[in-house]
This record gives structure tokens, sequence and C-alpha cells, in this order.
């Protein structure tokens, strides 16, 4: 053993940089043997390589050596950070899992943090389902394979009055599936002002021509008539009018799009089927919660659509999921094409999305659907929260740097464009708003928030009231650490 082996195998005092190198993979496994437990051997060492050559890397660049102590400390927490998160809420929250989040943006659906929470009974039912077997494909009855997702499938039917049901991984997926219908080469309609890009790139007319139909574009941008539509029909050949709901951006002015019933019956007259791509599809009357109506599926349905698409995590609040309902030889034809298995969900996400419709055939999506509780919350309440957040920052009166604000929360994820609820929450002003937010976001549990008029905001409409402690405790370290 040479001397400066000895140092580091002493746990070592920092090496004069230059001279120094790693030590070896085989070192430093001997140094943390005692705390890898039954880990597979395999995995460890790919680890130990990581560490390795990153320290490495830091002694190329002239740092001081760390020592085989820290180093095997650092093997063990790389390790230790896959194990997942930890197995009881009361458990130390750092030890692995994903970083806890708190929404202050007042965004309800904030698809960068994942969109909407899952209601308990659909995290309950997804954890059940993914620790055991479960009747998933096997009818109970004749012990023989039963239809997937035939329980979703039933609450869809009862929810919407659909003739019958069909659940694919996303919207996306039940719209391609859906315009695929027109077959090879078939004409698919839609209005100019519908060919939207629904997100993350994707693009309508991108959509139908990857279906292999061909797109024929009526109307203007601003305005599309029944007639217009009529007039592609009377040209023969179209097989498919897809309505597509401007859900993610709002049109006024000298503007007007075609009347749904109109539609269904020129279609239907010509020998075509009516796709309605509703996006987020909310499945109780939204203006009861002061918002605007948003078209239900049920009455699409009721005004001719022959199939109408939405998604499962957006108005309706529960997982990731496209649904479709409408005419049962369509959905047939739907569950008959070959890509459909590309696009089915898993047991986990059916479980969930079971247990989401659930809720509304029982009449609780409002109370127990967190996107829902969170539209619901009262002015007041959100009033009172802002003061008790203030308050427990112990910086209220402080020149006034922290004081409760009125503020406007958005739906988000590609609904409701335009239209705000109003709320409560807290303004801040740092030296910085946005060094302040950047520390907010590098906290544990990391916030996200807003900056409006030079203020950093937090919205608590979109915080779950347990968090406002944490929310309160982490603003005040924020703002101590920026000024
Ligand atoms: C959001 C949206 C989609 C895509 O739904 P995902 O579930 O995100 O795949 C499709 N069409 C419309 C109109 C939408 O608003």
């Amino acid at each position: 053993m040479t001397t400066s082996d000895q140092a580091r195998a002493n746990g070592g005092a920092p090496q004069p940089s230059g001279a120094a190198r790693p030590p070896s993979v085989e070192r430093l496994l001997a140094a943390a043997r005692p705390r890898l437990g039954d880990r597979d051997h395999e995995a460890i060492v790919v680890v130990a390589r990581e560490v390795v050559a990153a320290e490495r890397e830091r002694l190329g660049g002239g740092a001081a050596a760390r020592g085989l102590e820290a180093l095997a400390v650092d093997l063990v927490d790389r390790l230790t950070g896959f194990d997942g998160p930890p197995a009881t809420e009361a458990a130390d929250d750092s030890a692995g899992g994903p970083t806890r989040v708190i929404n202050a943006t007042g965004v309800l659906l904030h698809t960068n943090l994942g969109r909407a929470a899952w209601p308990a009974a659909a995290i309950r039912a997804a954890a059940a389902a993914a620790a055991g077997p479960s009747l998933l494909e096997l009818d109970r009855a004749t012990g023989r394979r039963g239809p997937r997702s035939r329980v979703v499938e039933e609450h869809l039917i009862a929810l919407t009055g659909a003739e019958d049901a069909f659940v694919t991984n996303n919207n996306a997926a039940a719209l391609a599936l859906s315009v695929g219908l027109a077959g090879r080469g078939g004409r698919v309609i839609v209005s100019r002002g519908e060919l939207v890009e629904i997100g993350g790139g994707v693009r309508i007319p991108d959509v139908i021509r990857r279906a292999g139909a061909r797109l024929v574009e009526v109307g203007t941008t601003n305005r599309t008539r029944v007639e217009d539509i009529e007039g592609a029909l009377a040209d023969g050949g179209a097989r498919l009018v897809l309505r597509v709901h401007q859900s993610n951006f709002v049109q006024s002015g000298f503007v007007e799009s075609p009347d749904p019933a109109g539609v269904a019956e020129g279609a239907h007259r010509h020998g075509a089927i009516v796709v309605d791509d509703l996006g987020s599809g909310a499945l109780l009357a939204t203006e009861s919660f002061g918002l605007a109506h948003e078209p239900t599926p049920r009455e699409r349905l009721a005004a001719g659509a022959d199939l109408v698409t939405f998604s499962g995590d957006k108005l309706v609040g529960g997982p990731q999921a496209g649904l479709v309902v409408g005419r049962a030889d369509l959905i047939k034809r739907l569950r008959r094409d070959p890509l459909a298995r590309a696009m089915r969900p898993d047991k986990t996400t059916t479980a969930a999305v079971a247990a989401t419709l659930a809720l509304y055939r029982g009449g609780r999506a409002a109370h127990e659907i967190p996107l829902w509780r969170m539209v619901a919350t009262p002015l007041e309440e959100l009033r009172a929260r802002a003061e008790r957040v203030v308050g427990a920052t112990g910086l209220a009166g402080a020149a006034d740097r922290v004081a409760v604000a009125q503020l406007r929360s958005t739906l988000g994820g590609g609904s409701f464009p335009g239209e705000t609820l109003p709320s409560w929450g807290v303004a801040v002003e740092a030296r910085s708003a946005d060094r302040m937010a950047a520390a907010l976001r590098a906290g544990e549990p990391a916030v996200i928030a807003r900056i409006e008029d030079g203020h950093v905001v937090l919205d608590l409409r979109t915080v779950e009231p347990g968090d406002d402690a944490a929310l309160a405790d982490a603003i005040a370290r924020a703002l101590a650490s920026v000024g």
C-alpha cells in the first residue's frame, strides 16, 4: 500500500490535487460493503463505476479528493435513491421517490405537473390492481376470457347514454383509431376552424394523414356552416365528418360554427359518420361551478354524433385515458382494429378510470375528485387560508412584502381557454421575483408559483389545504435565501 492509498483507506484526509487518483471500484465496494445489504451485485458495480468516474472528473478539474468514506456514502445514497417513495406517509420524505411538489400556480390542470391529481378511490383501486391478481380479463361466470375494461365501458354507457364504449391510453389514441374508420384513402371532412394543434405538436391534419385517410377542408378559419359540410358531402366519397372541439383556444368576433345536430343530419343523409372529438369532455354541468357550459358526451350523442372521444385526465379529473362512446357497430370495429392493442391502457389505469367514473355515478364527483373540489372551494375559504398562510410565514407586515392577494385561477390542460376563476393567495415582493420563484422550485417540497406584475404569487385554489403549513415554511425559507 502506498502512503496515499493508506490515507484514502483511512477514510481520507483530502489529498493534494494533481497527484490524486480515484480509488478502484473494488476498493470502493469494499468500503461500502456493510451498507449495501442484499442488493444485486451487477447493479452495485454499475453505480460504483459512476461514482468513481465522477470522482475522476472532479480530480481532473483540480478539485481535492473526497476520500473513500465520502465516496462510499455517495454510492449508498445513489443506490437508495432508486428505492421509490417511502412505505408510509410518516417515513422520511427525502428517502427516494419523486420530489413532492406543491402546485401554487393557480392552474388546476397543469400539463407539466402531470395534470389532474387522482381521486383517492382511484389511487386505492390502482394500488389494488398493481398488488395482485385481478379479474381484469376473466369472466367470472364462465371462467373464460372476458372483455378487458368492461367495468369502465359499463360506467361510460351509463354516464353518456351510449350504446357502447371503449377505452384507450389517451384521447389522441382514441381520435387516431376513430379517424381510421374512414379507411385507407377515405375522405374525412373537417372545418378549417377546427384544424387545430392539440398539444405536444400533434395536429389534426397530421393525425388524419397518418391514419391513411384524406383530409377535405371546408369553410373558413372563422366561419363554417352546415351547408359547407353538406357541399363537400354532396361531392361524394366522404366517409367521416370529424368535429374537433376548440378546447384550447378561443375565437371571438365574426365567427360561426355549424350546429352539431345539423352536421349529423347532413352526414347521415350522405352515408357518412360523425366523430366528435370533445377533448376535455365534462361529465358534470360545468355551469354549476361558475364556468361556461362545456359540451358533454351525452349531449353530443343526443345531437347525432356517432362517436364522441374525450380525455380521462382533463375535465373528467382522473387518470390519463382516451374515452370513446357511441354506436355499438363502430365501437366493435375500433375494438377489432389491430392498432387498438397498441393503444390499450394497463390494468392499473383501467382500475383507476373505473373508480373515477364510479364517483360520477354515485354523485360524489364534486366532493371526491380533486379537480372539482378545487374548482368548488368557496372564495371565503381561500381568503381565510391565505390569511393563515401569510400569518404562518411570520413575515406579515414586514414592510408588506408578504401579503394576501386577490388572484385569478385558470383550468389549464387545454380546457376553458381565456376563462378564469376568482381566487385568493399570497403575493411576495422579493428583490428578484425570478430568483424567489427559483428558490421555491429548488426547495423541499418544491413549490411552483407564478410571477405577476413583478410579484411572486401563490394561488391557494390549487394547493391541498394539508399543504398550507409547508407552503408558509417554503415562502419564509425562500425569501430568507434571496432577500
Ligand atoms: C387534449 C385534446 C386531445 C388529446 O387528448 P390527450 O388525452 O391529451 O391525448 C385531443 N383532442 C382535443 C380537442 C383535445 O383538447
